[in-house]
């Protein structure tokens, strides 16, 4: 630790002009080399004292409300400084100057943690949503994207080239934070989770006494990180400044929307569902979202052409008298045509994170229909994704530490309140939303079996295996092997095991 106190700190990030690069020696290439195998994997030696590169905000900087505030508006942390990072080394700086200096650091890129954890009062943000870059061979169907990358952002670029990759729905979140923790979507069942498809990522890692610097990871080179990385990599290794996936030809797909007014048919709908869609063709991504008065289908059928998705889905249609709309065209711009603009989504959410393995009985579906008819506000839902016999089902080459592998489905009980840019207009409600949320995931806890480190459950008393099942124990391996003095740590980081 570091003999500085708080005024040499705010003096250290003033004299740090926004867009300065300036690099005492901390650069890749002079970082002792790393051994492959063990903690204490390069010298202990310090490194030269770091400075701040990159575009970096501060509190006093007129944008640092906007720079620091996350899609969550629950959650308002005010960080001592902000790097935007520009390039890679932007990163190593900023991770070797939080350790030189003692601060505490989060990592953050399309700032859509739900509970702020790629946040934090008086630290360091290193966030890395300007590292932008697409590179993408149909030949070899790869492609190395940059960590700042929103999901839509990805979709669209891989659309371009008739090519896709798994993602979730939600075009504003980023691609980095969906794939490290998992990743699933309307093409989960037919690609895999979209952790599955991650082949290769640049890295940068803590690196001996209080330096840091890049590592590429693939199969062959730091393949237990890249297992790390497929679903347990937010936040608890190190920064991923840029992500290479396998992806794969996707030309055009059918996407269709189903609408039952009131809940009267929700039994029905939801237990075909249930025993259907998790065993359907893999080109079928299904997801049902309930509202406190609609029931609402989702199908996205990948190559498919409308009445292959009406046929698909038919078991759950012929259940009373949905309205049905279905569009066929491109995936990236029937991704596009679905997004709902950030600032008509409500400003608080809190959701709780669940997998299911067998289907919930009667009394689990009445539960259901029971808290949604009294959910707080017209925005919440309890939102599910098939998983069953999908492409997600069997693990990638090389494994991934990601372990739900034999869910039935997803699901997860959501509520949505308040205003956007009106700080405070939701406060009345926000015990009753929390309150709603806890006793409705309560309710749910003999039907579920683990849950979505992705949407984290606060307060969860074995969150660990939740996450990660038997999986847990090698991660915290792998974190005593790159991380051993836990520089990467937040409310449920992985903790590295002991020697
Ligand atoms: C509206 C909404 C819809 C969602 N829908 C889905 C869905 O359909 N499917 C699904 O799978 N998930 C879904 N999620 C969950 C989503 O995958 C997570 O919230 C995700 O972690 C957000 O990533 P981010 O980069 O936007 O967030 P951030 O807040 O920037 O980061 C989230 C976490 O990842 C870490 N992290 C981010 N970037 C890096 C990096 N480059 N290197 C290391 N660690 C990093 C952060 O430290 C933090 O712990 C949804 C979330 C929201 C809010």
């Amino acid at each position: 630790m570091r003999d500085l106190s708080r005024r040499d700190l705010l003096r250290a990030t003033a004299a740090v002009g926004a867009g300065a690069v300036v690099l005492p020696g901390v650069v890749a290439g002079d970082t002792p080399a790393l051994a492959e195998d063990g903690p204490g994997w390069a010298t202990d030696a310090p490194s030269p004292p770091a400075e701040l590169t990159g575009r970096i905000v501060r509190p006093d900087d007129p944008g640092y409300a906007r720079a620091s505030l996350g899609w969550d508006e629950l959650f308002v942390r005010y960080p001592l400084v902000i790097v935007f990072a520009q390039e890679t080394q932007d990163v190593v700086n900023a991770l070797t100057w939080a350790r030189q200096n003692d601060v505490a650091l989060r990592v953050r890129s399309g700032r859509h943690s739900l509970e702020g954890w790629s946040n934090v009062d008086n630290g360091l943000v290193i966030d890395v949503s300007e590292l932008k870059s697409t590179r993408i061979s149909a030949a070899t169907r790869t492609a190395t994207v940059g960590a700042g990358l929103t999901q839509s952002e990805a979709v669209a670029a891989l659309g371009r080239h008739d090519l896709a990759v798994t993602t979730g729905g939600e075009g504003t979140v980023g691609l980095s934070g969906a794939t490290l923790g998992g990743g699933f979507g309307f093409l989960t069942r037919y690609l895999g989770m979209a952790c599955d498809n991650l082949i290769g990522a640049e890295i940068v890692v803590a690196s001996g006494a209080d330096g840091a610097r890049a590592i590429e990871v693939d199969l062959d080179n730091h393949p237990d990180l890249l297992w790390a990385l497929r679903g347990a990599g937010n936040g608890n290794f190190g920064i991923v400044t840029s992500l290479t996936y396998r992806v794969a030809p996707l030309t055009s797909v059918a996407y269709l929307q189903a609408t039952w007014e009131g809940l009267e048919n929700l039994h029905e709908v939801f237990d075909t569902w249930q025993r259907y869609a998790p065993f359907a063709d893999n080109r079928l991504g299904a997801q049902l979202e309930i509202h406190k008065s609609q029931i609402l289908l989702f199908g996205v059928v990948a190559e498919g052409s409308e009445a292959a998705a009406r046929e698909l889905l038919e078991p759950v249609l012929s259940i009373g008298s949905p309205e049905v709309t279905v569009q066929t065209g491109g995936w990236g711009e029937t991704y596009a045509g679905f997004q709902i603009p950030n600032e008509d989504e409500p400003a608080n959410w809190k959701f709780f994170s669940q997998f299911t393995t067998d289907p919930f009985p009667k009394r689990a579906i009445e539960l259901v229909r029971t808290f949604m008819e009294d959910a707080p506000s017209e925005d919440s839902n309890f939102f599910t994704q098939a998983f069953g016999t999908g492409a997600q089902a069997r693990e990638p080459r090389g494994g991934a530490a990601f372990p739900h592998r034999n869910a039935l489905f997803y699901s997860e009980p959501g509520v949505g309140w308040g205003t956007r840019g009106e700080p405070g207009s939701g406060d009345a409600l926000t015990p009753v939303a929390q309150a709603w949320i806890a006793e409705f995931s309560q309710a749910l806890r003999p039907y579920v079996d683990g849950a979505y480190v992705n949407v984290p459950n606060i307060g969860m008393a074995e969150w660990e295996t939740a996450y990660w099942g038997s999986n847990f124990a090698r991660l915290r391996r792998i974190k005593a092997r790159y991380d051993p003095h836990n520089v990467f740590q937040y409310e449920q980081s992985i903790p590295p095991a002991s020697c």
